[in-house]
Order: structure tokens, then sequence, then C-alpha cells
């Protein structure tokens, strides 16, 4: 009885100091915290995508109980815009939140993570880069540059863009100065149009002064707080050249691997929130901002004609598969994106596109009338 009783008593001690121990070690785990610098290619507190890396902080730092904090710079305050990746890549921030078609100086094939004309839109781009290859694709493009990636905001459809006159025809393109980025420029300088390239903060003073005749820039939500409806009468839709742009959170690999497991699962399930979130946003404000854009500042709303979209999409699937052939990486991404795109398409014009057809089959649109 006694020996049992002592050996009961030697098992208990021993299975408390090993708890102790681990108890020891999770405190010490929980007290180490990571202060990270978050660079971003938007203005601080831009609306809808500059508010996605706002929100990423707050929950990280709920989260994780303060464990984990992120610091968020706007573009121009830790680096400019246009160098977030290399800042992240470099370690200067451990993280950026930016889109992909920035860095096609780099890598042309990551333009197909941002934005492809005439490409999946938002529900389809994360089906595709969460259920269909897309993640795998994108982190094996960035691997070499050191950099972990994360889809982290969607912008919905954006509008076709401001133009100070009406258009009626693609010859009404013809030579009309232009502010339009990545896949869809080109398109659009293959349509005759001049393409000028300017960071967002130029667009509003080069359309009001007619170094610009148009420019697109995101959507409503995006277009209203920027006033340019006060350089520019006529509004079109839809956004062929970006039918979304995908945001994206990237991050450092030695940094992330420095942060223990949960931190780790924390960061990746904040992130996977706010690619919900900056779409939910946009699909909220967008409608609001447009009813403000037709009804209090007279904006003219226009669908883009259908010669000018047939001529777009035409023109668009070379330039695409030109993107495709230029490197074995490219045609890889190309391929998958493609085959997915297709079958999302089958199902979406018996589903999403049924629906849409059949819950309002003239087309209406309130604000256009
Ligand atoms: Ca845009």
């Amino acid at each position: 009885m006694q020996r049992t009783s002592l050996t009961k008593a030697i098992t208990l001690a021993g299975a408390a100091t090993g708890l102790l121990l681990i108890g020891t070690q999770a405190q010490a785990q929980a007290q180490e915290t990571f202060e990270w610098k978050m660079a971003t290619a938007w203005p601080k507190n831009f609306p809808g995508v500059g508010q996605g890396p706002e929100r990423l902080a707050e929950l990280v730092d709920k989260m994780s109980d303060g464990r984990l904090t992120l610091e968020v710079f706007g573009a121009g305050q830790l680096v400019p815009g246009f160098e977030v990746f290399d800042a992240v890549a470099e370690g200067t921030a451990e993280m950026g939140h930016s889109a992909s078609y920035y860095w096609k100086g780099k890598a042309p094939a990551a333009q197909f993570f941002a934005a492809v004309p005439f490409g999946m839109n938002a529900q389809e781009m994360n089906a595709w880069l969460h259920y269909g290859g897309g993640m795998e694709l994108w982190n094996e493009l960035y691997e070499p540059f050191g950099v972990d990636v994360m889809a982290a905001g969607a912008s919905g459809v954006q509008m076709g863009g401001w133009y100070n006159e009406e258009i009626t025809s693609v010859d009404d393109l013809d030579g009309l100065k232009m502010r339009m980025p990545g896949l869809g420029g080109e398109v659009m300088n293959r349509m005759g149009v001049a393409i000028v390239n300017m960071p967002g903060g130029e667009i509003f003073t080069s359309l009001q002064s007619g170094a610009i005749d148009a420019t697109e820039w995101i959507g409503p939500y995006n277009d209203l707080a920027f006033g340019l409806y006060q350089a520019a009468d006529y509004y079109y839709y839809p956004g062929w050249h970006e039918p979304t742009v995908m945001f994206e959170a990237i991050v450092n690999d030695e940094a992330m691997a420095s942060l223990p497991d949960d931190l780790q699962a924390i960061l990746r399930t904040a992130i996977r929130d706010v690619n919900q979130d900056v779409l939910d946003e946009y699909t909220a404000r967008n409608n609001d901002a447009l009813e403000t854009l037709v009804n209090e500042h007279d904006v003219e709303l226009r669908r883009l004609p259908d010669d000018v979209l047939a001529e777009a999409q035409r023109i668009s699937d070379d330039v695409v598969a030109e993107l495709a052939e230029s490197s074995e990486m490219a045609g890889k991404i190309y391929d998958s994106y493609s085959a997915f795109q297709e079958k999302v398409e089958d199902y979406h014009a018996i589903s999403e596109q049924a629906y849409y057809d059949a819950r309002n089959p003239q087309g209406d649109t309130a604000s256009a009338e």
C-alpha cells in the first residue's frame, strides 16, 4: 500500500514538474513579441484597398493578444508604392500590401494574379487561387525572391473609365491620350490610344489640364473620392480590362519562418479574412457612390459600345497569349488560369449569369435612367 502510494506520489510529482516545464515554455513563447512593418502601395487610409491593411493590423493584434503587431505605412512613408516588393524581399519591411501587376518588370507573369482583360472576376479568381492551384503557382513565382504571398482583397469588376467626350465607336478612340495600366493599357494602345503611365496622385490634374483625355482608376467608391467627375463628364462601364484586381499580402520568407506556428496561423487566417472583407466593402460602397456621381454630380453614365468591347476582347486574346509565351513559368500559369476560366465560365453561364438574366431580363440600371 505504502509503496504504491509513494510511487503514485512520485509519478504525480513528475507529471506536475513536466506540466510546469511545458507551462513555462508556453509562457516564454507567449511572451515573445514581434513588431513588424507593413509597407503598402496605397495612400494611408485610402478607401477600400487602403482599409484592408489597417483592418489586418487590428485583427492580428487582437487575435495574437499583441504578440504580433503590424505597423502600416502608406505609399511613400517607408518606401515608394512601386518599391514595396523590393522592401519585403530585402527585409526592410517584413510584409507588404500591393497588387502583383506592379511587379511585371521583375516577373511579367505576375500580371495573371492581378487582372487579366476579359479574365476571371473576383469570385472566380478566389476559386482558382484557393481551390484550383493558383496560390501554389503564385508562391512558386515569388519563391526565388524569398517572398511568400497570399490573396488579400479584391476590387470586383472595375469601371471602364472617364472620358472627356462621348465614345460611340472604336474610331472615337483613335488618337486619345489615356491612363490605363497593365495588359488593358496594351490592348487600348493597339486600338489607337496613346497610353500614358502615371501614379494615382497625378491622374486628376492630368485629366483636368487636358494632358490626358481619358483615364481609368478603380470604381465609383474610389473615383468619387478622387473627384474625377470634376475633370470628365462621361463615365463608362464595364471594366473589361480589370474584371477584378486581386490585391496581395506579401511576407518576407525569413520573417514568416521566425514566427511560431500559432502566429503564422493567426496571420494567414487574418489575411484570408481581409481578402473577403475588402471585396465586401467595395460591393457595399460602389452602389451608393455611383448614385451620388449620377444624381448629385450629373455624371453621364454610358456602356462602352459593342464594337469597342468586341475589338478589345479580340486584341486581349492576343496580348494575353503573348504574355503566356514570354516564359515557361508564364505558360504554366496561363495554362492553369485559362483551363480554370473555361470550366468556371461554363458553370457560371448556367448559374450566376443565368440568374442575373432571370432577375433582370431587360438589363435595367436605375442609375442610368
Ligand atoms: Ca483600375
